[in-house]
């Protein structure tokens, strides 16, 4: 190896060497569960930075979640120490917001736009489908969400959609307007949602390739974990990323609207070397449009590329890897690799059937106390399940029998209606465009706002060419009654208060604890929090103890970004993902689904509800590749296990809002009996109930149905120049607090010893200027209002 990589390359395996020390353009690594491909991949960072080879901003890593993004910065720091500051290491959502917050401007966004999840563009979603009248076409919100976000993940949009739809089906014409229209609003709303952060991050790069040669000249090593769940748009990205630069930048509109490709010149740089790993068994995400040939035709798609294949797993002992094998060999078309360890056989695999998911989850909370006393620490110890509602009963017996545990699903928490509301007060400061966070508090707590009303300031809006937002700001002029006025300049004054403390209009630089001050100027002179106070309702005890919370996870915030901004902070909050939890105590047991679980390893691992119409899920009967997308769920369930792995069902579940009788897996029957080791079989449970025959009776054959995939490799025509424009409106109809946050200093050339005039402080003396970019600092001693840190870019200054 090179010079002092010794301790980097120690204890790898030959195959694991190469992919360490492979250099050369393209390089895919293809490996079973367990067998170090996410370490490989943290260990070729490693020896990059310490050979010297790559500087730490040359480097971009994809991880399929938050957490594996922050574990896998650690350990290269671990490794390398300091070198590694400057690395992106992160999600693809987490890399396009950075490069999005960078460019939106580019597109007619700014940088302080908002991000939809899934229920804020089902919302959007459904109020479009209310005024167009779509529901009697049959299109449900839920339908228009799921096709336009698969549409999306195939980078095509609705007019692309429209040239190869069949436009004389008045349904057809519907969704094309549904679409085009969900668009326009996101752009009107500053917004982007979860499939546009990467969508629009590949049109910004194929519109703009100056841009993306930045990008290309800086990330010169680009890694991927997980490549099996890549969708086509996120291939496209990387595509984008690691094409050469030709130093060339035609202009995208030359012709029509329609880019011209970049003419065959030498490049001036080669394109980054870009390494994937990746298991075909552990493709899960299909149904969010992950696309397995991503990875089988890696070759194809880089030519030349080296391909290393492990297959010694360093995970589980042979009995857990004999049964993964037996189980995911079932599956047709695919490439048989058998995975084996050096560990020994280990202990058998643990089976249990309960009479019922509480006795199965009583069955799991007593083997978890005991390997606990026999010396496994309980953050070793995982329960997986395939779907949420399965945790209810585990949580109930859970806190019985006292086991500490923790839900992974960071989501749900800011899936609360409280904390949706105090994300949208800070949103509305934020991002004021955003029409619908301003809607969303309108009448909360209660001002006596009711659809009337809300539609006429809607509509005084449009008539003056104004925000939403801005309306607020002259309630006198909305022609409403004394009550209501009153209710709107109180929402006005509260969202103006918390602007002044997170972005002040003088550009100060907020304090660090701006965004915790602000939320709760906003949560208690809204009066919201007052309102949860007087309520008689147990439950809104519990939403105060949660905004509470929520005010503590923004006080973290500021202690671990000081210069975190209020936009940084939202953006945290909108890219939490399931495998995020909220507070990373040790000690508990995690609960979490087996999507959840990818990537993961325990030294206990309990999968539960093995049964039939659970996994395989019923829904998958009908979906083409479903059941077997299914059993490779399970395959990633059972090898998340180092040394111990319990298969537990239950022979009857309350499930789908009735109790029914269940079934063992069919997978179950795929291990190889001589593994299992059953504390109370199917069969025991069955004598005596003789459940079997009615259990047989219950069981449904699913029909086979499927839905056509779209064009995967359909041309996506660029959004014409008009769409591009930032959208222009009449603000200064209306100069308030709002506009004067417009300002952009950007190019203020300022420097020690300069003298400036600020609008309210006056005039003063530059001591000095810190910080890069948008966060540029003057450091300004005033003539007579002291001394103040001011925001370049945005400081209502003036060179004199
Ligand atoms: P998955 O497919 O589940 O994502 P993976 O292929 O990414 O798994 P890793 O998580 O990187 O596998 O590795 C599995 C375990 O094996 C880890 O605990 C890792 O530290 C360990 N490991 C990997 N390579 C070696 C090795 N050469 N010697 C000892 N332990 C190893
Ligand atoms: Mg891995």
């Amino acid at each position: 190896g090179a010079q002092g990589q010794d301790d980097l390359l120690a204890g790898l395996n030959p195959q694991q060497l190469e992919a360490v020390t492979y250099r050369g353009p393209a390089l895919l690594i293809v490996a079973g569960a367990g067998s170090g491909k996410t370490s490989v991949l943290t260990r070729r960072i490693a020896s990059l930075l310490r050979a010297q080879e790559a500087w730490p901003s040359q480097i971009l890593a994809i991880t399929f979640t938050n957490k594996a993004a922050g574990e896998m910065r650690e350990r290269v720091e671990a490794i390398v120490g300091d070198a590694a500051r400057g690395m992106w290491i992160s999600t693809f959502h987490s890399a396009c917001v950075r490069i999005l917050r960078r460019e939106a401007q580019q597109f007619g966004f700014t940088k302080s736009f908002t991000i939809y999840d899934s229920g804020d563009s089902r919302a959007l979603i459904k109020r479009l489908v209310k005024q167009h009248e779509a529901d009697a076409y049959g299109l449900t919100p839920g339908a228009v969400q799921s096709r336009i976000s698969k549409l999306k993940n195939e980078l095509s949009d609705a007019d692309a959609y429209a040239r190869q739809a069949n436009m004389s089906d008045p349904a057809e014409r519907i969704f094309v307007e549904l679409f085009a229209d969900y668009q326009r609003q996101l752009q009107k709303a500053n917004a982007f949602d979860f499939d546009d952060l990467i969508g629009q991050t590949v049109h910004l790069f194929r519109a703009f390739p100056q841009v993306a040669d930045t990008y290309r000249r800086r990330f010169r090593h680009v890694l991927v974990d997980e490549y099996q769940d890549t969708n086509h748009a996120q291939y496209a990205l990387i595509h984008e990323l690691t094409r050469p630069v030709t130093g060339e930048s035609p202009d995208p509109y030359a012709s029509n609207g329609m880019m011209i490709f970049e003419p065959e010149t030498t490049p001036e740089l080669e394109g980054a070397s870009l390494t994937v790993v990746g298991d075909s068994d552990q493709s899960i995400y299909a149904f969010r449009g992950a696309d397995i040939r991503n990875i089988s035709e890696f070759e194809r798609d880089f030519p030349g590329a080296r391909v290393v294949l492990l297959e010694q797993n360093y995970r589980s002992t042979q009995n857990i890897l004999s049964a993964a094998n037996a189980v995911i060999g079932n599956n047709f078309d695919r490439k048989d690799k058998k995975l084996w360890s050096d560990k020994g056989d280990g202990d058998m695999i643990v089976g249990f059937t309960g009479y019922s998911q509480h006795d199965e989850a009583q069955f799991v909370a007593d083997e978890v106390e005991v390997l606990h006393r026999a010396g496994m620490p309980y953050s070793e110890m995982a329960v997986f399940y395939r779907t949420n509602s399965q945790s209810r009963a585990l949580e109930e017996i859970f806190i019985r029998s006292a086991v500490p545990y923790k839900i992974m699903g960071g989501t749900k928490f800011y899936e609360r209606a409280e904390i949706k509301d105090a994300l949208a007060y800070l949103v509305a400061v934020a991002n004021p465009a955003d029409e619908m966070a301003v809607r969303r508090i309108l009448n909360k707590p209660r001002r006596g706002i009711g659809d009337v009303t809300e539609t006429a300031i809607a509509r005084f809006a449009e008539e003056h060419d104004i925000t939403f937002r801005q309306a607020l700001s002259v309630p006198d002029q909305l022609g409403f009654g004394p009550k209501i006025q009153a209710g709107i300049a109180q929402l006005d004054a509260v969202l103006a208060e918390a602007t002044e403390i997170m972005l002040p209009a003088s550009g100060e630089v907020p304090a660090p604890t701006a965004v915790a001050d602000g939320l709760s100027v906003l949560l208690s002179k809204s009066g919201y929090l007052d309102a949860l106070r007087a309520s008689r309702d147990p439950q809104d005890e519990a939403r105060v103890e949660n905004l509470d919370e929520f005010v503590a996870v923004a006080r973290d915030f500021a202690r671990n970004n000081p210069d975190g901004t209020i936009v940084d902070f939202l953006t945290e909050v909108a890219l939490v993902s399931d495998a995020d939890d909220l507070d990373d105590e040790s000690g508990s047991v995690s609960l979490m689904t087996m999507h959840t679980a990818k990537g993961l390893e325990y030294d206990a691992v309990f999968v539960t509800g093995v049964e039939e119409d659970l996994i395989p899920h019923r829904i998958s009967a009908g979906e083409p590749g479903g059941p077997q997308e299914e059993r490779r769920l399970f395959y990633v369930g059972i090898t998340r296990a180092r040394k111990r792995l319990h298969l537990s069902l239950a022979m009857t579940r309350a499930q789908f809002g009735e109790v029914s009788v269940a079934m063992p897996s069919r997978f179950l029957q795929e291990i190889p009996a001589g593994l299992i080791d059953w504390r109370q079989s199917p069969g025991d449970v069955n004598s005596r109930g003789g459940m079997q025959s009615r259990a047989l009776n219950a069981r449904r054959g699913g029909g086979f149905g499927g839905s056509g995939s779209g064009d995967r490799f359909g041309v996506k025509q660029l959004p014409g120049r008009d769409s591009l424009k930032p959208l222009s409106t009449a603000m200064d109809k209306f100069p308030n607090r709002v506009t004067a946050k417009m300002r952009d200093n950007g190019d203020l050339e300022l420097a020690a010893g300069d003298r400036i005039r600020h609008s309210d402080f006056g005039e003063g003396r530059v001591d000095a200027v810190t910080g890069e970019g948008a966060k540029r600092i003057a450091h300004v001693r005033f003539d007579s209002a002291g001394q103040k840190k001011l925001l370049i870019k945005v400081a209502p200054i003036e060179k004199i």
